[in-house]
């Protein structure tokens, strides 16, 4: 006899196109930092759904928005207003201390977005001739599977048989500030950074990098765009990640728990001088700023702010990565981190650890091979967290 979990994979896998290697279990159902299969057994979530989930699965204030909602309407396309474009547009500009926000639904989306503003805005407002915009990205960097998010990536195996790529783009490693200053030419349009690569396997840029990269850019009238998509909204401890270096990006792009887990929503958000240069046709999105997606965001926003998530994930992740230095394993190469973002890189392959974590109760990923993520709800408890913790530590001791 086959149980629902195996007949499940089993179809997922005969009628999937198969571009994922999930973990072989089932969620049916979740509550906060807990998730379910359909034989019963209880999983702690170690990965928030890539952070999207950094209010908790199924908050409820994000729900009750989501069903108020669905009681009222659901979409109206833009080319009507609704009425929870306006009050959301209000709210993630005062949070991010910026004139003007455009709405998409996913991460990679509101990527497209940032780099068309800024090719538009090097040609309407810096004077880079017809064309010839370019953009600086980093090695490492993961900025979705578009067409223009894998031309922007390193990484061969996210490219191969995808061909043309996107011209324009320049990549340096990532922190390296003498590269930057070597690749910024008169053209050079934006230079786009992860201020903690995710992807890439929590990589922390050196201490002062994003503030001198900043300060470059301005003296070279370059936009300095920070995706905060997987590190903002209080995962690492702020309620955005350049915040650890006091540092206030030129466009923000925000996607993941923007929508709390619950419904997709992305954004950028900028000032008037770069946003301004979208007019009526150059952009848009059938879903971008539909009203079910703004109500729960800014439920979910409101979670972030009331709850204080950023503190919660600070200090509960200075605790957790602490005990994770404590555990004494050759096998462990480094444990890096801020909040509850942590990453713990191993000599040897990950996925092994996250398949003997998974039947000790705990859902973790492995990214890029050797790194395991950390990256419970924010909502998690202290009981919660230590319950995770004596766990890790029996499977990596
Ligand atoms: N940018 C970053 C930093 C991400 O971590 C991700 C997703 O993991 C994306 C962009 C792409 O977002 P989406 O998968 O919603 O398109």
């Amino acid at each position: 006899v086959t149980n629902k979990t195996e007949s499940i994979i089993e179809q997922t896998n005969r009628y999937g196109a198969n571009n994922y290697h999930p973990l072989p279990i089932v969620i049916s159902k979740a509550e906060g930092v807990w998730v379910e299969d359909p034989e019963g057994n209880k999983y702690m979530d170690m990965l928030s759904a890539y952070s999207a989930v950094n209010q908790g699965h199924r908050h409820p204030k994000i729900i009750e928005a989501l069903k108020e909602q669905a009681d009222k309407v659901t979409l109206t396309s833009r080319a009507f207003h609704n009425d929870q474009l306006g009050p959301w547009y209000e709210m993630i500009c005062k949070l991010t201390d910026k004139d003007m926000a455009l709405p998409m639904n996913t991460g990679a989306e509101a990527v497209e977005t940032a780099l068309k503003a800024a090719r538009r805005w090097a040609y309407d407002v810096k004077g880079v001739a017809d064309n010839q915009a370019e953009i600086i990205a980093c090695i490492g960097n993961f900025h979705g599977r578009t067409m223009t998010a894998v031309s922007l990536s390193s990484d061969e195996e996210y490219k191969r048989g995808f061909g043309p790529m996107l011209p324009g783009i320049k990549l340096i490693p990532y922190g390296d500030l003498d590269a930057l200053k070597a690749a910024i030419t008169p053209n050079t349009a934006a230079f786009l950074i992860e201020p903690i690569q995710g992807e890439a396997g929590i990589v922390i840029p050196p201490e002062g990098f994003l503030k001198a990269a900043y300060q470059l850019c301005k003296e070279n009238n370059v936009l300095f765009i920070a995706d905060e998509i997987q590190a903002g909204l209080a995962r690492t401890g702020k309620m955005f990640a350049c915040e650890w270096e006091n540092v206030t990006p030129d466009m923000y792009i925000l996607g993941k728990a923007l929508g709390g887990g619950v419904f997709p929503i992305s954004c950028v958000v900028a000032d008037k001088d770069i946003l301004g240069v979208f007019n009526p046709g150059s952009h848009g999105s059938t879903f971008g700023g539909n009203p079910m997606a703004c109500a729960v965001s800014i439920a979910s926003i409101n979670v972030l702010v009331e709850e204080k998530l950023a503190e919660r994930s600070l200090r509960l992740g200075e605790y957790f990565k602490a005990k994770l230095k404590e555990i004494n394993n050759s096998i462990i190469k480094e444990v890096r981190g801020r909040g509850l973002f942590i990453g713990v890189e191993l000599h040897e392959a990950a996925r092994p650890y996250c398949e003997k974590l998974k039947d000790e109760g705990l859902l973790c990923k492995e990214t890029h091979d050797t790194v395991i993520r950390f990256a419970p709800p924010l909502v998690i408890s202290e009981e919660d967290l230590d319950w995770a913790i004596e766990r890790i530590k029996k499977i990596l001791s």
